[in-house]
């Protein structure tokens, strides 16, 4: 718990929130500033700012409760697909320290992007650049 953090202070009730879903170790509430209607946050009951840093019982739980929700979301708003991201640290956009998954509920024609778009400062590296990255990714998460 944070006694500052804007999340730990809607887990505990002293700011309102437009609740969807909660259990023991998650909450899930609408965004307040929503980029499509039905946009919603899921978050760790526990103060973790970073997604590596979660315990791995909230890891599986955060993606439980996206599972369960994602479907009823989208069929709540009518649309047929949604994206779902984190933006985990503060070079990637995060703006409160207490990790969170965003569900955008998207349809065809609503001028939203991929992810895949939101960064762009490589082209398509070499076999061999590919091989060292794989690499160097592999030797610290083996
Ligand atoms: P970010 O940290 O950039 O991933 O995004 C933080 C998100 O939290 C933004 O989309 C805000 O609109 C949302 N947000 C901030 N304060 C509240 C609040 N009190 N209730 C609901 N959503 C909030
Ligand atoms: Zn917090």
């Amino acid at each position: 718990m944070s006694e500052s953090c804007i999340f730990c202070r809607i887990i505990r009730g002293e700011i309102p929130s437009y609740k969807i879903y909660e259990d023991e170790r998650t909450l899930a509430f609408l965004d307040i500033n929503p980029s499509a209607p039905g946009h919603t946050l899921i978050i760790p009951k526990a103060h973790v700012t970073r997604v590596e840093d979660l315990s791995e019982e909230d890891a599986e739980a955060l993606f439980r409760t996206l599972h369960r929700l994602v479907g009823g979301i989208q069929d709540a708003m009518e649309v047929p697909s949604s994206t779902i991201g984190i933006n985990n640290g503060p070079e990637s956009g995060q703006e409160v320290p207490h990790v969170h998954i965003h569900i955008i509920p998207r349809t065809r024609g609503d001028r939203g992007g991929i992810m895949q778009g939101l960064v762009r400062t490589t082209g398509r590296p070499s076999g061999e650049a590919m091989l060292d990255i794989a690499e160097r990714i592999r030797e610290r998460v083996g």
